[in-house]
């Protein structure tokens, strides 16, 4: 009976491994194209005025565009480096501006996940924790109190999809660091469009640079939930239909070529959920997305003023994207903001340029600087003003109908695989 047992074992075993399609798992990432100071990629509006702002009408979508470490010196960087002192970003014309406090639960200075905790489940929680807060209850994200309602969701990113920032919106985890847990938890919770890197917190230990050391294939698991999954630019433009896995790196994303761009998953994404009917997602299209700029946080902590620009703009591009979307659509509350300032960023008068400001970095850390708010569409007029990190998504919640929010989230409800 044992040997027969495993014979059989061996079988299946042997079958498993010849018809799985293991094709897509040792997809290797081609190397990166281009440099880390090229800017020529950019497109500021030709047109500087603010553009009137859509005041009526229902929202059914909300963009929640996040510039990781972005406070108002890094927007002016860019400025100058994209457009000149006397233009404007894509963001910077947006009607409603507003100012934003970041401090965090146990410090005055926040981290990204205490930072993306306020941002997405409107409560203070301490640094390094995700989606609960400090004595560890879990809360709904925005983006979950809308699932509820039947919005379809989506997280762009450009660090990992399971880094502090996108968790904030769809886990709950004690430690930021616990990526295997968070990447579970965001497919557990269904996020119909998920675009960014970190492929390894998905694959097993030993497969293919996979680090879960439950050796769980979320990749597998995916699929079989109906996702398509995607590792380039070309695989994510062939998808028609959600769900989406998009994981364009084993890590963070490089930003280079042939990687697809911050823009072009946005835009990708907002197609995939404003796509009516579809197998998977909810008939009719109302849909809760953040598109994060990861990487003007880490260019802050490098102190590289080339790269902190070049980040800015390529979440200006992605900016650009959403507010054209918006302006057509109509029913689309868009809102810019940033976690926190990295860097503590001063910009100096030049010596030798007198017409252009210097990069003077202060610290190789973030700072409690307050960051700015840019806002557009129907409900806008709402962030305008001085406002906590936790009442934009309090805001948004009043805004489309979600009665109790910030709300605890029930026990069982938290995706856990135990
Ligand atoms: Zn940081």
């Amino acid at each position: 009976m044992k040997t027969f047992a495993a014979f059989c074992f061996g079988v299946c075993f042997i079958s498993f491994t010849v018809c799985s399609p293991v094709w897509a798992e040792t997809f290797v990432y081609p190397k990166a194209q281009g440099d880390s100071t090229d800017i020529s990629f950019y497109e500021g509006p030709a047109d500087c005025r603010t553009l009137d702002n859509i005041e009526t009408g229902a929202i059914e979508k909300v963009i929640l565009c996040i510039g990781d470490g972005m406070g108002f010196n890094e927007v002016g960087l860019a400025r100058q480096a994209g457009v000149g002192l006397k233009k404007k970003l894509w963001m910077e014309r947006l009607p409603v501006t507003g100012i934003v406090r970041t401090f965090s639960g146990n410090n005055a200075v926040t981290d990204s996940a205490a930072a993306g905790t306020a941002l997405a489940c409107g409560i203070k929680t301490s640094n390094g924790t995700i989606g609960m807060n400090k004595d560890g209850v879990a809360y709904h994200s925005i983006l979950e109190a809308l699932a509820l309602k039947g919005w379809r969701t989506g997280l762009v990113a450009t660090s990992t999809i399971s880094h502090a920032t996108p968790a904030s919106f769809g886990s709950h985890v004690a430690s930021r660091g616990s990526e295997a847990d968070i990447a579970w938890q965001l497919l557990e919770n269904r996020i119909g469009v998920m675009f960014g890197g970190g492929r390894k917190h998905w694959l097993p230990d030993g497969l293919n640079g996979g680090v879960r050391k439950d050796k769980q294939n979320l990749i597998e698991r995916a699929r079989g939930y109906g996702y398509a999954v995607a590792y380039s630019k070309e695989q994510m433009d062939q998808v028609t239909d959600g769900p989406v896995l998009g994981l364009f790196a084993d890590d963070g994303l490089t930003t280079l070529k042939p990687e697809p761009m911050l823009s072009e998953m946005a835009a990708k994404a907002i197609s995939l959920l404003n796509q009516p009917g579809g197998e998977w997602f909810a008939p009719r299209p109302r849909f809760f997305m953040m598109v994060e700029g990861s990487q003007i946080d880490w260019a802050g902590h490098d102190n590289d003023t080339d790269n902190n620009i070049r980040q800015t703009l390529l979440f200006d591009m992605a900016i650009k994207e959403v507010v054209e979307f918006a302006m057509k659509d109509r029913h689309t509350l868009v809102i810019v903001t940033a976690d926190h300032e990295t860097g503590g960023l001063q910009l100096r008068a030049s010596s030798t340029q007198p017409t252009r400001f210097k990069a003077d970095w202060h610290s190789k850390g973030h700072s409690g600087a307050d960051v700015p708010l840019y806002a557009f569409g129907p409900g806008a007029r709402a962030f305008a003003g001085v406002q906590d990190n936790t009442q934009i998504p309090q805001k948004i919640a009043a805004l489309t109908g979600v009665n109790v929010f910030p709300a605890v989230k029930e026990t069982e409800a938290v995706a856990s695989k135990n």
